[in-house]
């Protein structure tokens, strides 16, 4: 593959990431290799938006090895909450100790709407940015979503994060209540992905 070279670091400690998106690269014939497998640290995610964080971790992933690296940042953003938990998707379901309980997390998110008024709405969508950097200072990013509402109490189990709480738009079934693979053909980070291969290929 020309655009990449033949490996390409995964700047992500997520084994379920790296999986996804080995798959993904599979028919491109690049070689993959994770941030973990090559002992690269987690850096902090410092900035104020997704492309930010997308960009600032593929930037130190590709510094550190000298190999070119992609990295994804996502999250939910509730219009209500005019964009909120985004970036802070993950922190906003850790307790004091760093344990994570989306359970809280969602009870939180729908809290907040309601403490909004009754007129405040439900719609929300999820982000995913997708970055892809070079050693030489090179950066490219793809910003994937798909837009729905919130519902309440949450439903199904197929899922992770706030999936039990969205619902995509043109459906009513939350995205923990559908099937994986549906998901994954409709979610934001397919959106992200297909402008990423969109963009290998052309
Ligand atoms: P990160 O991109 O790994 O930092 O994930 C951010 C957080 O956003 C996750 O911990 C989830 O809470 C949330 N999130 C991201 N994508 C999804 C999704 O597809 N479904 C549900 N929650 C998600």
């Amino acid at each position: 593959m020309k655009k990449i070279g033949e490996k390409l670091v995964i700047a992500t400690h997520n084994d379920g990431k790296l999986r996804e998106i080995r798959d993904l690269l599979a028919p491109f014939g690049i070689d993959c290799v994770s941030a973990k497998e090559l002992d690269l640290p987690d850096p902090e995610e410092t900035g104020v938006t997704f492309v930010d964080n997308a960009e600032l971790k593929a930037r130190q992933a590709a510094d550190l090895s000298g190999l070119p690296a992609l990295a994804d940042d996502s999250g939910l953003a509730v219009d209500a909450l005019r964009g909120d938990p985004g970036i802070r998707s993950a922190r906003w379901a850790e307790d004091a100790d760093g344990n994570r309980d989306f359970g809280r997390a969602m009870q939180k998110v729908w809290d907040a709407v309601e403490a909004e008024g009754p007129d405040a709405g439900h719609d929300a969508h999820f982000v995913c940015a997708l970055s892809l950097a070079w050693p030489d200072g090179r950066i490219e990013t793809f910003e994937g979503k798909v837009h729905g509402h919130l519902t309440w109490p949450p439903r199904g189990d197929k899922g992770f994060g706030y999936d039990p709480m969205f619902i995509a738009k043109g459906m009513e079934q939350t995205f923990a209540e559908i099937e994986p693979d549906h998901k994954h053909s409709i979610s934001h980070r397919a959106d992200a992905f297909k402008q990423l291969v969109a963009w290998l290929e052309a």
